[in-house]
């Protein structure tokens, strides 16, 4: 593979890193040097953007085979992690994003959502059989586990839907996040219904899936700050609209990150009308939760830009930390090294 560099009048690396007219240089897949022009040797193929240079973005909550994984990338986003599909298409699907022949982001994947027998997702109009994977007792959960570990996930997805019917008892929850602490990956949880956030703070969960969008109490967003990470997901609770759940999910998002948890970008692709690439409502959402622009960059990019990460850019028509709109007009997309689009 042939090394690019590409050279901007202005770039942000990750947070506290603006740097006025910057160069990064991508070889094999990865970046082998960042910082300021007069500092770095310009490869044999450099392209010169008219915009603003940053890392490409993440999804860390999507369904990838209920969109279309060009226009993903085409919108910025190199890396998604699918939260639940069945694993004989979503393994399948994940090892072929790793090949440079892949029209698509890099695809990481939960696989199938564990869950207790009959309830969500295994009846979800929009999830395909196998996209749930019923499981009874502590052994048999842990086996699960196990199994979704060999075929190469890198979450374990859990549902805690007291609103369907019965959820995974407690003991079947523990065994789940024994077995994948064992595998080395985390625990997500789409949890909803009154105690169920409690419920996967308590068996040790690393992550919710959905900001929640009932009232949680300061004791309970306070806990979950110091031992969680929430993926975003707001604007499935809107769609653009002034809904009780954006406005609960906002009010505990704000609360969360200000007893400093951590946030991701995430936007359940795959749900409805969610756009494919990245999607500016939901940024502008974690905004009118109190993050900052530049947080918010944070929370979306895969990765800073810095030596040996991924060579995962996009460049766009305007600075981002002055407006988040910039989004809109994605000039320059590079996914391991490779130019997609610009
Ligand atoms: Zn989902």
């Amino acid at each position: 593979m042939s090394r690019l560099s590409v050279r901007a009048p202005l770039a942000w690396f990750g947070p506290g890193r603006l740097v006025p007219d910057a160069r990064v240089v991508c070889d094999g897949g990865l970046i082998s040097a960042a910082g300021p022009a007069s500092e770095i040797a310009r490869a044999e193929r450099e392209i010169d953007v008219d915009g603003f240079l940053m890392p490409a973005a993440a999804d860390r909550h999507v369904h990838i085979e209920r969109s279309d994984p060009v226009a993903v990338l085409h919108g910025g986003v190199t890396a998604v992690r699918d939260l639940g599909w069945p694993a004989n298409r979503i393994f399948n699907v994940a090892d072929a994003s790793e090949l440079v022949s892949f029209n698509g982001p890099l695809i990481r994947a939960a696989g199938p959502i564990l869950t207790a027998p009959g309830v969500y997702p295994t009846r979800a109009a929009w999830a395909l059989p196998g996209t749930g994977r019923e499981v009874t007792g502590g052994l048999e959960a842990a086996v699960a586990v196990r199994e979704l570990a060999a075929a190469g996930a890198t979450a374990i997805k859990v549902s805690l839907n007291a609103e369907a019917g019965p959820t995974l008892a407690d003991a079947e929850l523990m065994a789940i996040c024994d077995a994948a602490a064992l595998a080395g990956i985390p625990v997500t949880a789409h949890a909803q219904g009154a105690g169920q956030v409690e419920r996967a703070l308590g068996a040790g969960v690393q992550e919710l899936a959905h900001t929640p969008w009932v009232r949680l109490s300061d004791d309970v967003i306070g806990a979950a700050a110091t031992r969680m990470r929430w993926v975003s997901t707001l604007d499935i609770l809107s769609f653009g609209r002034d809904t009780p759940e954006i406005r609960a999910a906002l009010d505990n998002l704000r609360r969360f990150h200000d007893a400093g948890g951590q946030v991701s970008y995430g936007t359940d692709l795959g749900n409805a009308a969610i756009p494919a690439g990245i999607h500016t409502r939901e940024l502008l959402w974690m905004r009118d939760a109190g993050l900052t622009n530049e947080e918010v960059l944070g929370a979306l990019i895969r990765s800073p830009v810095v030596r040996d990460a991924p060579a995962d850019l996009i460049a766009l028509g305007s600075n981002p930390l002055e407006g988040l709109t910039a989004f809109g007009d994605i000039r320059l997309v590079v996914r391991s090294g490779r130019v997609v689009i610009g």
